[in-house]
């Protein structure tokens, strides 16, 4: 079992922490957050003062950070100058793709080798160790990676070269958005034509409007498998967090001049979801501000 540093240790770097622990590995953890390292300290690992000392000695450190700026912050400051040189460095966060590259060629001048690798599954999954990692990084620094991304998840795929990561994240969520505001339009109209949710439910979800928004996590309440709309929309993956990632696919788009009118749809209806203070809630939540009298 190896050394690994953990820096991140919030709703999802918790739960990913506490898996390598339970795995065996050797965790030094670090938060800027007294609680969080309370809770990993619980959970097996042993909390350290500093993002420095978590990578110091580490053969992987793994960063689960909000954005892009603490991620380049911290190693710069800490990670740089406390990794050993054959650490692989694994960020998975949500970042976006022009930093991941950045980053990753900073690394590389430092002697270092980085990943890129955000995940899919929200924290239940981080909880589980059942989460997808898409990675972006060499052949070689894949390889490096994979055996500690798979004591956290169910499934590492090897997106392609640095920021090929992030890239298939932005879109997969892309399309996630997309999906469930058509699906949560689809509800609405249903209901005003005259259609019970239950009835459009059995046709659609075994015709061509069936979609994972559909299927896994159904927007209206007692319809499909238990999901946050069974809960007042309350747990799940935050509007907040999906007006991140769609901001992070725009911005992606507008930088390789890509045509994306419906993402940009999306995020304009997050935009005002978040806006009007419902960022706190699930994603799917997103249905109430489309209904109207
Ligand atoms: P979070 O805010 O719960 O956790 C982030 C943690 O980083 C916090 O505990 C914070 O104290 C810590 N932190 C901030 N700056 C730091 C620093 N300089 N040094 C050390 N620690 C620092 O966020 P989260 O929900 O765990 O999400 C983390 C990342 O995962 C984000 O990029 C998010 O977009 C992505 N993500 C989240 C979900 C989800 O469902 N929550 C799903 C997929 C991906």
């Amino acid at each position: 079992m190896a050394r690994v540093g953990f820096i991140g240790l919030g709703n999802m770097g918790g739960g990913m922490a506490a898996n390598l622990a339970k795995k065996g590995h050797d965790v030094r953890a670090f938060d800027i957050s007294a609680e969080a390292l309370e809770r990993a300290k619980a959970a097996g690992c042993l909390p350290v003062a500093s993002a420095g000392e978590a990578a110091d000695g580490a053969e992987a450190v793994i960063t689960m950070l909000p954005a892009g700026k603490h991620v380049e912050q911290v190693y710069a400051e800490s990670v740089f100058g406390a990794a050993p040189s054959g650490a692989i460095l694994i960020d998975c966060s949500t970042i976006d793709v022009a930093t991941a590259k950045r980053i990753a060629e900073a690394a590389e001048g430092e002697g270092l080798t980085a990943v890129d690798a955000p995940v899919s599954g929200g924290i239940a999954a981080a909880n589980a160790g059942t989460l997808t990692f898409m990675v972006g990084g060499s052949e070689e620094a894949f390889e490096r990676a994979r055996p500690f991304l798979e004591d956290m998840g169910k499934a590492v795929i090897h997106a392609g070269a640095n920021g090929a990561g992030q890239a298939a994240k932005i879109c997969n969520n892309m399309i996630l958005g997309a999906t469930m505001i058509a699906t949560c339009e689809a509800f609405s109209l249903a209901e005003k034509l005259g259609l019970a949710p239950q009835a459009f439910y059995d046709i659609a979800s075994v015709s061509s409007g069936q979609s994972w928004s559909m299927t896994s996590y159904c927007p209206v309440p007692g319809v499909g498998p238990e999901s946050p709309s069974d809960h007042d929309y309350q747990g799940g993956f935050a509007a907040a967090l999906m007006l991140k990632d769609l901001r992070l696919a725009m911005e992606a788009a507008e930088d390789v001049h890509a045509s994306t009118p419906v993402g940009a749809k999306a995020r304009e209806i997050y935009e005002a979801f978040v806006a009007a203070g419902q960022g706190g809630l699930d994603f799917s939540g997103v249905i109430e501000s489309l209904e109207r009298d």
